[in-house]
């Protein structure tokens, strides 16, 4: 009996300490991630909404908005919104870089808003889209398509690897939003946690690398923003 407590009183401490490991190897990718504050993002017209561990960008566009990106929770957009003085209804139009859960999860707060998606991830199975959203209604999007959204001017590049069908956005020549296609940690780009396809996602960052040279700021979801001048390519 004596042997059996020693013997619980070595598993039971080694199996909370293997638990615990294994929780914080699993969460450390969530932890890391450091989306920028609530708020208009200095020097530019554009406000950040912080939501859960990302980012949705609002831009506005007359009297109405684009939207990049539809975040995690409806509520805590909507609540962001209405603390800024916007109304989700005058969302014209929202462009998603790809279809996972934390992108899509405000998208029925959008009621009179086009919404674009890139043609591969329209196809893809793997979106978490909410039901209220119908696939016909999505827009497609192809590589290098350029539009003129309520008067900004929009260049979508394809941007493959995170998930097949990710897609970057270029705005009025001066901002890149990136989405999930790379993590950028102390101003050096390297792989998003839980890339689909290692070796396209790799090919992308040096697309969009060489691209964002030109540009004035980049907007991750998960990392923040980025003066391009200051990164570097791992
Ligand atoms: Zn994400």
């Amino acid at each position: 009996m004596k042997k059996h407590k020693r013997l619980l009183f070595i598993i039971i401490p080694s199996a909370v300490i293997v638990l615990l490991a294994a929780a914080l190897f699993i969460l450390a990718p969530f932890i890391a991630m450091s989306p920028a504050a609530t708020g208009p993002v200095e020097d530019t017209d554009i406000y950040a909404v912080r939501n859960s561990r990302n980012n949705l960008f609002i831009i506005p566009s007359g009297e109405e908005y684009i939207v990049i990106d539809a975040s995690t929770d409806l509520k805590d957009v909507e609540k962001a919104f209405n603390d800024a003085g916007m109304d989700p209804a005058d969302v014209s139009h929202v462009l998603l870089t790809h279809a996972h859960y934390d992108h899509v999860g405000a998208l029925p707060l959008f009621a009179n808003a086009k919404i674009y998606i890139s043609e591969d991830e329209l196809t893809s199975s793997s979106h978490s889209l909410p039901d209220s959203v119908r696939l016909t209604d999505l827009i497609p999007l192809s590589d290098w398509q350029e539009m003129s959204l309520g008067g900004h001017n929009v260049t979508c590049i394809k941007s493959p690897g995170y998930t097949a069908g990710s897609m970057s956005y270029i705005l009025d020549g001066k901002y890149m939003f990136t989405g999930d296609s790379m993590k950028i940690d102390n101003n050096t780009i390297t792989e998003h946690p839980f890339t689909e396809e290692r070796g396209k996602a790799a090919e992308t960052r040096v697309l969009l690398f060489t691209r964002m040279l030109e540009l004035e700021l980049v907007l991750t979801a998960h990392y923040g923003l980025y003066y391009p001048s200051l990164l570097t390519l791992e």
